[in-house]
């Protein structure tokens, strides 16, 4: 589904590579976990991944089609094929669960639209079925402000999934959260791997919950692929 070859970026005032010459092949089925230390290289990987991030080297080819000479237009179609998620949850606070789902469906550009409430009943049933997916339906018209950080990665989780993409992405979507927390959520996000079929790429820094959730780990060390296999083969001096 998405080919990596010879992957390189090296950002403007860098010496060293961030990505160095990384090749790889992600299909359907994989629940892929990047670890790395901080600086390995794995929130560029994910950012090159649906285009925010242009590389300076190599090739990605989502579907078969490559993106590395994609223009904006065409980068916006693969954004809206990759369901995303981050650290700091990137919601709206004062808006609803349900209004923080609904700019996912249709952008930040048509956020007045969001504010209005001009939807069709469609739009709003996918929106409640993507909340009650995550386990929030009774919180569907509470502030996102007044949520716990778990809930609020629910949240963000709902917003990803309401765009229908073929592919989650996560940027260290569970470092601001406690284990237990963080268990919840890589729970979810394999159920929602399954359930959908969606390829999911999520960069971790915890070892233990990448071994634990993950089918195929992905590690990095200064910008290089230095593992790419099944959890039990990984080990933790790599
Ligand atoms: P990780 O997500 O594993 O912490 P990053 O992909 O954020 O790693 O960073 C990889 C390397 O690229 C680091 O050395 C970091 O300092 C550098 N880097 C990341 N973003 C930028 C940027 N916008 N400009 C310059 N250097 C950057
Ligand atoms: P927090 O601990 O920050 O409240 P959690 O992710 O643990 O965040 O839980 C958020 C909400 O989802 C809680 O109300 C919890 O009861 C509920 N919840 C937890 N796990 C599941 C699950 N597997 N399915 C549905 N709801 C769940």
């Amino acid at each position: 589904m998405i080919q990596v070859k010879n992957l390189t970026v090296r950002y403007p005032d860098m010496k060293t590579e961030a990505l160095a010459d990384v090749s790889l092949s992600l299909e359907k089925g994989d629940f892929v976990c990047v670890l790395g230390k901080s600086g390995a290289g794995k929130s560029t990987f994910i950012r090159c991944l649906n285009g925010l991030q242009k590389p300076t080297g190599g090739e990605i080819h989502f579907d078969g089609q490559d993106i590395s000479f994609h223009n904006e237009e065409q980068l916006r179609k693969v954004r809206r094929q990759t369901g995303m998620i981050f650290q700091h949850f990137s919601l709206i606070p004062r808006l609803s669960v349900m209004q923080n789902v609904l700019t996912g469906m249709f952008g930040y550009r048509s956020s007045f639209k969001n504010l209005i409430g001009w939807f069709t009943a469609e739009e709003l049933a996918l929106a409640k079925k993507v909340i009650e997916d995550v386990g929030l339906s009774e919180m569907a018209y509470r502030k996102v402000e007044q949520l716990s950080g778990g809930q609020k990665q629910r949240v963000g989780i709902a917003r990803a999934l309401a765009q229908q993409p073929k592919v989650l992405l996560g940027d260290e979507p569970v470092a601001s959260l406690d284990p237990g927390t963080s268990n919840h959520i890589f729970t979810l996000l394999t159920e929602m791997h399954e359930r959908l079929n969606l390829l999911t790429i999520i960069n971790v820094h915890d070892i233990e919950l990448a071994k634990r959730y993950a089918t195929r780990i992905l590690a990095l060390k200064d910008g290089k692929l230095i593992f790419d296999g099944p959890p039990e083969k990984f080990s933790d001096s790599q």
